[in-house]
């Protein structure tokens, strides 16, 4: 197995505004402020002071780009563009917005002109560093319908097209490379458990090498009603009541199938070459883990959800160590898809009324109406598009992540719990 490319795992690069010491950076090397030039475009210029609520498939100049969701030639499947800026109010083929709930942000950063909206992204040298391979179930019918499969090659696949037709083509993915340095797997090295080989586990301190993949979710319309048991229409009619009418398009414009949710996405943890992922002679070992910050990040006393991601990463760290893959797929879906609020108002009342599971379903289900909001039948779209076939070891007991993985045609082998002694 050949050596991962290790950077040096400086904060460098972080984007937090704290200022970091910068691990082997030069002694000269200053924080250069930026100087904020002032913004040239408002909306204004670039939509007239006419607003456009909506667009209709009627209208005049609505012309969108053709996508052919199944498509596997990406020339004819065509890109994701939702934006309106350019000639995208009427060349526009999906609905929403680029970049998941940032979107919101980014309005604001435009809104108060600290970001040109004529501003042109430079992806220079922000392609991959490893190269996932085509799959057939990128444009399997039914296989992938809630990430673009195309999403993490679009600004260099869709580039001539996007300076052709004069539109905004951004990733909905990206994949780079890291180093993980975490307090437990430094204690699973001291006392043996993990062993440092130098690839995998880099060192004593436990670091540990990782491709890892940004995903944010693009919704093929008329595959989420299908997975989801509803008509196109049912659906697109509760997105848009229920948003409260963010989305107009969802009614007016049945032509566009696409949709860029706001939500959070998924980060894809891989240990090992990941060419290897979609070949069944090789193991994989996998998790499923949806996001607890109080827990994974914080500690929190109330759930064990951190021992549960430990454990997922020391076992998907010793699969690739015996030459196969481990895989730790971490979606945001707070509070079972219910959000951090409604969760601690769950804790109050589980707290009050009897500290048992039975009371925080029921508990839950008072507050929030559902015990659970995650829709898992969407979860296993991710894990098509790295071409896993089976799973041997599912690092999670989980029957709601285990139906779904397996309707969706992923064999699983073996199911394996958390031992005692990881609990806290
Ligand atoms: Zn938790």
């Amino acid at each position: 197995m050949a050596p991962v490319s290790v950077v040096s795992p400086s904060h460098s690069t972080c984007q937090c505004d704290h200022s970091h010491k910068i691990k082997n950076a030069p002694a000269n090397l200053k924080t250069k402020a930026s100087k904020q030039e002032p913004i040239e475009h408002a909306l204004e210029d670039i939509f007239g002071s006419k607003l456009r609520l909506t667009t209709f498939t009627t209208d005049a100049d609505v012309d969108p780009i053709p996508l052919n969701w199944y498509s596997s030639d990406p020339k004819v499947r065509g890109p994701v563009t939702p934006s309106r800026y350019k000639s995208g109010l009427a060349k526009h083929n999906t609905i929403g917005a680029h970049g998941g709930p940032y979107s919101v942000y980014h309005a604001l950063s435009i809104g108060t002109k600290q970001l040109d909206a004529k501003h042109t992204p430079d992806y220079t040298n922000a392609h991959p560093p490893v190269n996932f391979e085509q799959q057939p179930s990128w444009s399997e019918p039914g296989k992938i319908v809630s990430i673009d499969p195309f999403g993490h090659l679009a600004p260099w696949l869709f580039k001539d097209l996007a300076v052709a037709e004069n539109v905004e083509v951004k990733p909905t993915m990206s994949i780079t490379k890291a180093i993980l340095s975490i307090p437990e797997i430094k204690e699973a090295v001291q006392k043996g458990e993990l062993k440092p080989d130098g690839e995998i586990v880099l060192n004593e301190e436990g670091e540990m090498a990782v491709s890892k993949i940004a995903v944010d979710p693009v919704w093929y319309l008329p595959g989420v009603a299908e997975r989801l048991g509803v008509s196109e229409n049912e659906l697109r009619r509760a997105l848009f009541e229920d948003t409260n009418g963010m989305y107009p398009e969802l009614v007016t414009r049945p032509d566009i199938k696409t949709f860029c949710p706001p939500i959070g996405g998924i980060t894809v943890y891989i240990f090992g070459e990941v060419e290897n992922i979609p070949r069944e002679d090789k193991r994989l070992s996998l998790r499923v883990h949806d996001e607890c910050s109080g827990s994974d990040v914080f500690l929190s006393d109330i759930c064990s959800c951190r021992c549960y991601l430990i454990f997922g990463l020391i076992e998907a760290a010793k699969e690739a160590q015996k030459g196969g893959n481990g895989v730790v797929a971490y979606y945001r879906k707070e509070g079972r898809s219910l959000g951090e609020v409604t969760k601690y108002l769950v804790y109050n009342a589980r707290k009050r009324s009897g500290d048992t599971a039975d009371a925080y379903f029921h508990r839950t289900e008072c507050i929030a109406g559902v015990k659970d909001a995650r829709f898992q039948e969407l979860m296993p779209d991710i894990l098509h598009w790295m071409g896993i076939k089976k799973i041997d070891r599912m690092l999670s007991m989980s029957n709601m992540k285990y139906d779904a993985i397996v309707n969706s045609g992923i064999d699983i082998v073996e199911r394996v719990e958390i031992p005692d002694e990881m609990m806290s």
